[in-house]
């Protein structure tokens, strides 16, 4: 039987966001790969090996999931949210080699993080948004910091992946600080942790009242743009901006 490939995403958590798709391709797999959390989402059953491994090690999980298909396994490589959203798409295909123009690869997408908790928030990346990962383990500290700039001065709505951890402590308080200069303190800001688990935890507050200690690696961050407003308990990018000079401050 040959083998194959499929890269898929788990969602934020909840069973009931894991695609039909993706469900279909664990139920057929021989073999999971990934990041130890992931893989404990995955229920055991005869005849499906799990290999889960540390987070720092994508390509060698990469390589040996390509290698366990050319061996004819069927293997299913697990991300959270979306696989290619901050995770193991880009990683499987960096080590694809042209040898393998015949093996059956396929990225299977998911209910990434930003959405699923846009959606508990209401809609604060309802017009032109962009998703920034805040940690530096894969590009330098001074992309983040310009990225975050010409983000705000565009005003686009806003999410921030892993905004805060351990190795990292003073990163995030940066984040605000710059915010808080493009986007004035009255800005809303959504930390969402560990959404459609039964940790979930939304807040919305301004950006004069957010604090560094207000999120943690579980937490995905939302900005709306500068017309972003509450309604009731939610909060809302509008659909629209309005022509002329731009709401940012930028002339027409
Ligand atoms: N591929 C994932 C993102 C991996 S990066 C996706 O598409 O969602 C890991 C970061 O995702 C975390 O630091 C956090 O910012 C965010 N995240 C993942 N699951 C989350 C959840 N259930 N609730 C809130 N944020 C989450």
């Amino acid at each position: 039987m040959s083998g194959w490939v499929k890269v898929v995403g788990l969602g934020p958590g909840a069973e009931t966001m894991v695609t039909p798709e993706v469900t279909a391709a664990l139920d057929a797999a021989t073999d999971i790969v990934g990041y130890i959390p992931y893989v404990a989402r995955v229920a055991p059953r005869a005849g499906l090996t799990l290999h889960p491994s540390d987070n720092r090690v994508e390509a060698e999980r990469a390589r040996a999931a390509l290698d366990m298909a050319r061996a004819g396994r069927r293997v299913v490589v697990v991300s959270s949210g979306d696989p290619g959203v901050f995770a193991m798409a880009a990683a499987v295909l960096e080590v694809l080699t042209p040898a393998d123009d015949t093996l059956d690869v396929q990225v299977l997408p998911g209910i990434t993080a930003m959405l699923a908790a846009a959606a508990r928030a209401g809609a604060p990346l309802g017009h032109d948004f962009c998703a920034i990962n805040l940690s530096d383990n894969l590009k330098p500290w001074a992309l983040v910091e310009r990225r975050l700039r010409l983000a705000a001065e565009a005003d686009f709505a806003m999410a921030f992946y892993n905004p805060r951890s351990k190795s990292r402590p003073e990163g995030f308080a940066k984040v605000l600080g710059i915010l808080r200069d493009a986007c004035g303190p009255d800005r809303l800001i959504t930390f969402a942790r560990a959404v459609s688990t039964p940790d979930e935890r939304l807040v919305t507050v301004t950006l004069a009242e957010a604090r560094p200690e207000m999120a943690d690696m579980r937490t995905v961050v939302l900005v709306t743009n500068s017309l972003g407003r509450r309604a009731g308990r939610f909060v809302y990018s509008p659909r629209s901006v309005p022509a002329g000079p731009d709401p940012a401050g930028t002339p027409a």
